[in-house]
């Protein structure tokens, strides 16, 4: 028998799509500096190049008044001549609204505005574009490279966005990249990317810490990988903290050599290019020389290795200090850690590697080249997503996720913590009788109150049919996708009445925000827990007041004078309670009035049981009570 004679068959449903071939799934690491973009094909990962063979793509887009856009280390050129039609470090505004960036829209280097809605728009080149639109312009150029690369459509790509990133800043990077014609299989944290590059999910459970210092910000994770699935125990940063700092350092240093007497932007910017020369130098050479040339003068600056450990110094001891805080928010020493992994196109600066080294009693991980660690691991998860590998990835959510319930404490649904994709549910009921709505506010954060967490939403369930107070039956279920964002349906399950809202808040948290807000949480622990508790014995009383009420209306000719005027005392008394704070108060005006209304309450279910017994036989009977 001939070999042409064979066919492969395949397991049903397993057969492979026509052209399948033809298109691959990529990671990419959508930076604030630089972008990159990389492959694996049976488990080898490997990074894209351009044509002239550079892998990092600067996350830089050049506008020009006739339309055209230009994205990457072209654009990057063109800082100098065109400022004003060059946007840069787009990534930190996405999700974020214009009340968010009051503070620093002076200090960007472009115009911001905010539109009707409280959307960031950037003035370029005469046009208004979006942060959203401008990521997807640096997404196309990246989707570009890759495609050149690989001679083949890359439309589908899992795409990284920092551990604190929130759902705002999740959902503008997915539109963004929807924008670009590519398809997110899933959004993962950078920290996770950079540790699955290692293998980390491979290997021993335990701690991990992702230190990653890149153009202009300092991110610190602490992972706890078990069982294959990293659980973010705690994050820190500084999102102002960064290898541009360094250049800032340098240039001042040439400039002042060169005594520089009138500055303008562009004298600035070329010393800063400059400076990075130097700086990245530094990292291979001990020592050198760099010429710094405009008005038509020449000046040359030396610098060695050990002048800029010193002028680091103070940069790097800020981040050591970041990370010690988030070893103790994480609740483990230094030496729990069993390993830590370096990220970011700075952490190639010796005296950096070294800290991290001294800190942690360990050389980190670094072979991996630390500019590209992120999109690696972007890339494995995305082969792990379409043709399948061993690598299965989980988030899991920064912040905890819940409702407001009356007296305004929160009811956590899902917990800090818990690996998505993850949907709960929670059965909720009315306060009320004839209560034929109720408000869900969906709200985020670790404190016990409403009011000291972040609003995400709200909507109504409405058209409950009218029950008596706590029997109609509402069921709220918490969807988080893959991605980290939120859906949330309330639904009144004797009716199956329904009402749904997908969570995308205007505007974000930053970084240091959830940093603060997680920090609040445990400082408040206590007195939170204390506001909790007073709150839910009020509601509790006020319910059981309510109930009281009700009862008074419709049965209240079971009771004597006498009987009713001692109800009314302690109804008053619950009233007067849950004005104050006093707890044991509230507790004890609502005991009393349970004693009170006891033999009213042995009258009502009498009258009851008569009531539901008449006219209803032996067999009848039988079968109620079996019900
Ligand atoms: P981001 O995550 O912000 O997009 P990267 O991880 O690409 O940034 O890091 C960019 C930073 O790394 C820049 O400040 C760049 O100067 C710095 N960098 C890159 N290579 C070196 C090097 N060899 N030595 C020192 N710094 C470097
Ligand atoms: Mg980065």
């Amino acid at each position: 028998m001939s070999d042409d004679l064979l066919f492969d068959i395949f397991e049903p449903g397993e057969t492979p799509l026509p052209h399948a071939d033809d298109e691959v799934a990529v990671g990419i690491d959508l930076g604030t500096t630089n972008s990159v973009v990389a492959i694996s094909r049976s488990g080898k990962p490997e990074v894209l190049r351009d044509a002239k063979a550079r892998t990092l793509i600067p996350s830089v887009v050049a506008y020009g008044l006739d339309g055209s856009v230009i994205v990457g280390e072209e654009a990057r050129e063109l800082i100098l001549d065109r400022p004003h039609d060059v946007v840069s470090s787009i990534k930190r505004l996405m999700g974020r609204g214009i009340e968010d960036i009051k503070a620093v829209a002076g200090q960007l280097p472009f115009e911001v505005d905010g539109d009707a809605s409280g959307m960031v728009r950037i003035k370029v080149a005469g046009r208004t574009l979006t942060p959203v639109e401008i990521s997807a312009d640096i997404l196309r150029a990246v989707r570009a490279q890759a495609e050149q690369a690989l001679g083949k459509k890359a439309p589908k790509a899992v795409i990284t966005v920092p551990a604190y990133f929130d759902d705002a800043a999740r959902t503008a990077t997915k539109d963004a990249a929807r924008l670009a014609g590519i398809e997110v299989l899933r959004l993962v944290n950078e920290p996770t990317a950079a540790a699955l590059a290692y293998g980390l999910d491979q290997g021993a459970e335990g701690l991990y810490a992702v230190y990653d210092l890149g153009g202009g910000t300092f991110d610190v994770s602490l992972l706890r990988m078990e069982k294959g699935v990293f659980q973010v125990k705690a994050t820190g940063g500084d999102a102002a903290l960064g290898g541009d700092d360094i250049d800032h350092m340098i240039a001042e240093k040439f400039l002042h050599e060169r005594s520089e007497a009138d500055l303008n932007p562009g004298k600035v910017k070329q010393a800063l290019m400059t400076a990075r020369v130097a700086k990245e130098c530094l990292t291979a050479r001990e020592a050198g020389e760099w010429m710094l040339e405009f008005d038509g003068r020449t000046s040359r600056h030396a610098l060695t290795r050990v002048e800029l450990d010193a002028m680091i110094a103070p940069l790097v001891g800020r981040t050591m200090a970041i990370c010690r805080q988030v070893l103790e928010d994480g609740g483990a020493a230094p030496s729990d850690v069993k390993g830590v992994v370096l990220v970011g196109g700075s952490t190639r600066v010796p005296a950096v590697r070294q800290a991290v080294a001294d800190l942690f009693g360990a050389m980190p991980l670094a072979n991996i080249n630390p500019d590209e660690v992120v999109a690696v691991g972007a890339a494995q998860q995305a082969e792990a997503l379409t043709v399948g590998s061993d690598t299965l990835l989980l988030d899991v959510t920064p912040l905890s996720l819940g409702l407001e319930t009356m007296g305004g404490i929160v009811e956590k649904v899902i917990f800090r913590n818990t690996p998505i994709p993850t949907a709960m549910a929670q059965e909720f009921t009315t306060y009320q009788d004839g209560q034929t709505a109720m408000m869900i506010h969906v709200v985020q954060g670790e404190r016990e109150l409403v009011s000291q967490n972040r609003s995400l939403a709200r909507f109504t369930l409405s058209g409950i049919p009218a029950m008596a107070a706590g029997a109609a039956r509402i069921r709220v279920s918490f969807t988080v996708d893959a991605d980290g964002l939120l859906t949330v349906s309330a639904r009144e399950m004797t009716t199956g009445v329904e009402s749904q809202v997908q969570v995308k808040p205007s505007y974000g948290l930053s970084e240091d925000e959830m940093a603060n807000m997680l920090k609040d949480s445990m400082e408040h622990a206590k007195e939170d827990m204390a506001a909790r508790l007073l709150a839910e014995s009020k509601v509790d009383a006020k319910r059981n007041a309510l109930a009281v009420k009700a009862a008074l209306t419709h049965d209240g000719d079971l009771l004597s004078k006498e009987e009713w005027g001692l109800i009314d005392q302690a109804l008053a008394k619950v009233d007067a309670a849950c004005q104050g704070t006093d707890r044991e108060a509230v507790l004890a005006a609502s005991d009393a009035l349970e004693l009170a209304t006891k033999p009213f309450a042995e009258k009502r279910m009498d009258r009851g049981i008569r009531k539901a017994l008449a006219g209803v036989s032996m067999d009848n009977l039988e079968k109620r009570v079996g019900e």
